[in-house]
């Protein structure tokens, strides 16, 4: 069956052929550990893990690369004062490098509550400082990059002088992209303003700072996926992923480094996963609109109605396909933990029941697991995937009611295609026995009784039940819309 991805570079679904055979090299960009990730980044970290686990359920061997950004991600206009690292170690009173610990043990935490697979390698942009000043080298060599004042910088219009195209895999125009920029302070040492930094010359003040050839500084963020995606998988490989977000600069600026450097386009398939929203907007740590993965687990928020299993928040981002926006709500969450709680109860079924053995099965096994094949193979289709996975639990309940007969083979079969596709390509994990389900239940008889006492003046016993939860950590929360809770 041939895979079919999306490559964002052609604007086309494409079909999928790796440089060396039944190998793939996977690239994806991963946190600027500077502070807790979101959910939101937590949506596309998960879309990449769905895009491994079904490469590899495919039967491709992959080495799957993502890097931790411990260094050089400044804050949007550049500024080497707004150095992310450095800002927030002042915040927190805490070294740099502890700022970077501290989140990449709660990003790898994160990742495993939501199920994640771990990358083959994990390097990180410290670790490889000589790598990117050995690219800064190189670049200056070809004349596609100059020193100034102590940094180094990609010389764009040099680049599309000979012949090459800076804004081919966003599509922009190198015109209006001049057009469009301001000469912001601190940036005059730029030949123009789209350049855009190799490596930065750090500041007295600045402490992350190391030696290179121009003196003192940290390298620039775009150089360091080149120098790591180049380290681990060659000056070409399979595919690069990230949000969608990071397309333009990051990833336009990767082309440009690679193709500098090496003369070969870096990347043969770009995949970008979409946003993750919320009140329609996106996601993200600036406006404040977000919302932090072990809040929605725990229901410490004040926009989900009670806490969801980590398992059902999983389900819920795989409802939707990984190039769509997805926009997060209660109801939608609520109708995936239904969805799901069915999908499981199937599963048991499925696993627990013995079935009457039959001639004929009344469900046709071959064409279903095309189906699903299709799907998967289709740039990766989750969401018609699981409504492939749906049809199947209709009919195992239709079995489990003597309606629908099914033989050994095809059980066996349609058990290891069931679990394959839940567990290892989706990565569900079973709840034991709906215990979140029956919590809430619980909690909403208290929540109620509590209610009943307070309306007949019996504050004795409404506080005894608040403390009582509390103590054991659930807090009871009044609002405008009721009584919610969280548990901590
Ligand atoms: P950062 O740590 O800021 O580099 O972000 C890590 C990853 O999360 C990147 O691939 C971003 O594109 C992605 N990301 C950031 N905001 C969102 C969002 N609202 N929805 C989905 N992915 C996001
Ligand atoms: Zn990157």
């Amino acid at each position: 069956m041939t895979l079919k991805i999306y490559n964002s570079l052609s604007g086309e679904k494409e079909t999928f052929t790796p440089i060396h055979d039944n190998s793939v090299g996977m690239y994806v960009c991963g946190p600027t550990v500077y502070s807790n990730v979101h959910l939101g980044n937590v949506r596309t970290f998960m879309s990449f893990d769905f895009i491994y686990r079904s490469l590899v359920h495919l039967g491709y061997k992959v080495r799957y690369v993502r890097n931790i950004t411990d260094a050089g991600h400044l804050t949007d206009d550049g500024d080497v004062n707004n150095d992310r690292f450095v800002k927030q170690s002042r915040l927190e009173k805490l070294e740099p490098m502890e700022i970077v610990q501290k989140y990449t043990v709660d990003f790898h935490k994160v990742l495993e509550v939501f199920n994640l697979l771990p990358p083959t390698i994990e390097p990180t942009a410290t670790g490889h400082i000589l790598e990117q000043i050995e690219l800064t080298q190189k670049l200056i060599e070809k004349g596609f990059a100059y020193e100034s004042k102590g940094s180094v910088y990609f010389d764009v219009l040099e680049y599309n002088s000979r012949g090459l195209n800076y804004g081919e895999l966003s599509r922009r125009n190198i015109e209006e992209l001049f057009a469009n920029t301001r000469d912001l302070d601190g940036q005059s040492e730029k030949k123009n303003p789209q350049d855009f930094a190799l490596w930065k010359a750090a500041s007295p003040a600045h402490i992350m700072r190391w030696n290179s050839p121009w003196g003192e500084g940290f390298p620039g963020w775009h150089l360091e996926c080149t120098a790591m995606s180049t380290k681990y998988l060659g000056e070409r490989f399979d595919i690069h992923g990230g949000g969608m977000d990071l397309k333009f600069p990051h990833h336009e600026c990767e082309v440009a480094q690679g193709k500098a450097c090496n003369g070969v386009t870096p990347v043969n398939y770009w995949m970008h996963a979409n946003m993750l929203t919320m009140n329609g907007q996106r996601m993200s740590k600036s406006t404040g609109n977000y919302i932090l993965p072990m809040e929605l687990v725990s229901g410490s928020n004040e926009f989900f109605e009670k806490p969801f299993h980590p398992t059902i928040v999983r389900f819920n981002f795989m409802q939707a396909h990984y190039r769509s926006v997805l926009d997060i709500s209660n109801e939608a969450m609520v109708a995936s933990e239904k969805g799901f709680q069915r999908l499981m109860e199937a599963m048991k079924v499925l696993f627990n029941s013995n079935f009457p053995a039959a001639e004929v099965s009344s469900f046709d096994l071959k064409v279903w697991k095309e189906k699903c094949y299709t799907a998967l193979t289709d740039d990766f289709n989750s969401p018609i995937l699981i409504a492939h996975l749906f049809e199947a639990v209709n009919f195992i309940f239709k079995l489990k009611d003597g309606k629908e007969t099914i033989t050994e083979n095809d059980l066996q079969e349609l058990k290891t295609l069931m679990s394959d596709f839940v567990f290892d390509v989706l990565g569900l994990q079973n709840i034991e026995e709906n215990n979140n389900e029956k919590l809430d239940q619980t909690l909403q008889v208290l929540i109620d009784l509590r209610n009943q006492a307070r309306k007949s003046k019996n504050f004795d016993l409404s506080d005894q039940i608040r403390d009582r939860l509390l103590a054991e950590g659930i807090e009871l929360k009044d609002g405008r819309e009721g009584t919610s809770y969280s548990i901590s």
